[in-house]
This record gives C-alpha cells, structure tokens and sequence, in this order.
C-alpha cells in the first residue's frame, strides 16, 4: 500500500517512483489506460511470495534496482507497448465480429522460415482485415475508398482487384485468386507488390 500511497504522492522524489511515473506519462500519452493493485503480502500467491523474498535480500534488491535501469524500462515499455497495440487489434477484430473462421485449406506458416512482420502480414491478409483497411474503426472514421474505383478498401481489393494495380500485377504474374496468393510460397512475390504500392507499412 505504501507504494501506492508514494505514487500518488506529489511529494516522493524516491528515483524509482520517478521512473514508474516518467513510464506512466508515456503510456498514458499513448492512451494506455493503467490500473495499480494493492495485493495482500504473505498470502501464498507465489509471484507475491517471491517479490517479497528478493525485497528482503539486499543483493537480490541491488539486481532488481539494475532491472529498472533507465535502458531496461525504455526496452520493456517499448515491448509492451507493441504488445498493446497487437491485443487493441485483436481485440477490436473479435469484438467487431470481423474475426473470419474460412475453410480454406491454407498451408501453416512455418515461422522458422519467415520473419515476424512477414508472417504477421500474411496472417491479417488471410483474415482480410489489415490496418489499412480496418483502422477506421479504431479512430471511429468512415470506411476508406479506393480512390480510383471509390468502393470500399478491403484485401481482396487491394490484392486482386484495383484497376490501379493491374499492370503490375501482371508484370509480376501474380495469382489471381486470393487462396493462392496468400500461401507462403508467394509471400515474398506479395511482399514485392505492397512494397511497390506503398502499403506494406501499412498492414
Ligand atoms: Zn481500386
């Protein structure tokens, strides 16, 4: 509780509750919403139990106080905030019931091979739902419209139908239907063509 009570407390100067609020203030900057809870000590909640312990060991508290460095926490916020963004997407697909369940035989993306941004493009290609063509909801926005054919944005527009796009997809010989083209054997061809229209930071 007295951690609690210094966090709130206009008066601390202690350095790590500066750091907990220098971290706050970005969070909170990035609309991150944070909610502190006071768990009872000595409970038998094992991550309580062990927090305890190393609090009472000096050695063990001098690690903890390296942990919070000012490198550590930056590195840590910056992971969280990823992990932030990524749940705020899935959530918003799932509550928007826009989470598509298709039979469609893909082939499992073997991760070993891939990278992390390129298997994590491939996958919201498959669920047709990208941020380039969802994001509206996340900022209460109206659907986006291609802006040749002014109809709504969506995958399949991007990837197989935009008048835009035509030569290119031709120069490029890509797939013409959507459950070939978003197989692992064509990412790189499909990394190609959203890189070249732009969209690939965009997904
Ligand atoms: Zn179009």
């Amino acid at each position: 509780m007295s951690s609690l009570e210094s966090l709130s407390s206009a008066r601390t100067v202690h350095s790590l509750v500066t750091y907990i609020r220098e971290i706050q203030t970005k969070l909170q900057f990035r609309s991150v919403r944070i909610t502190y809870l006071w768990v009872l000590s000595h409970k038998v909640i094992s991550g309580n139990e062990r927090a305890d312990h190393l609090a009472s060991r000096e050695e063990e508290f001098i690690k903890l106080n390296e942990l919070f460095s000012k490198k550590y926490a930056k590195v840590y916020v910056k992971g969280l905030n990823r992990q932030l963004r990524q749940l705020e997407w899935d959530l918003l697909i799932k509550n928007n019931k826009l989470w598509e369940v298709k039979r469609i035989f893909y082939q499992s993306i073997d991760h070993n091979n891939i990278s992390r941004h390129k298997s994590t493009v491939l996958a919201r290609l498959r669920m047709g739902h990208c941020r380039a063509t969802h994001e509206y909801l996340l900022k209460g926005q109206s659907p986006p419209l291609c802006d040749l054919c002014q109809i709504q944005l969506s995958v399949r527009h991007i990837l197989l139908d935009c008048q835009k796009y035509d030569d290119l997809r031709r120069q490029l010989e890509m797939p013409t239907t959507l459950e070939q083209l978003v197989q692992p054997d064509q990412l790189n061809l499909l990394i190609d063509y959203l890189k070249t229209i732009d969209l690939l930071q965009h997904l």
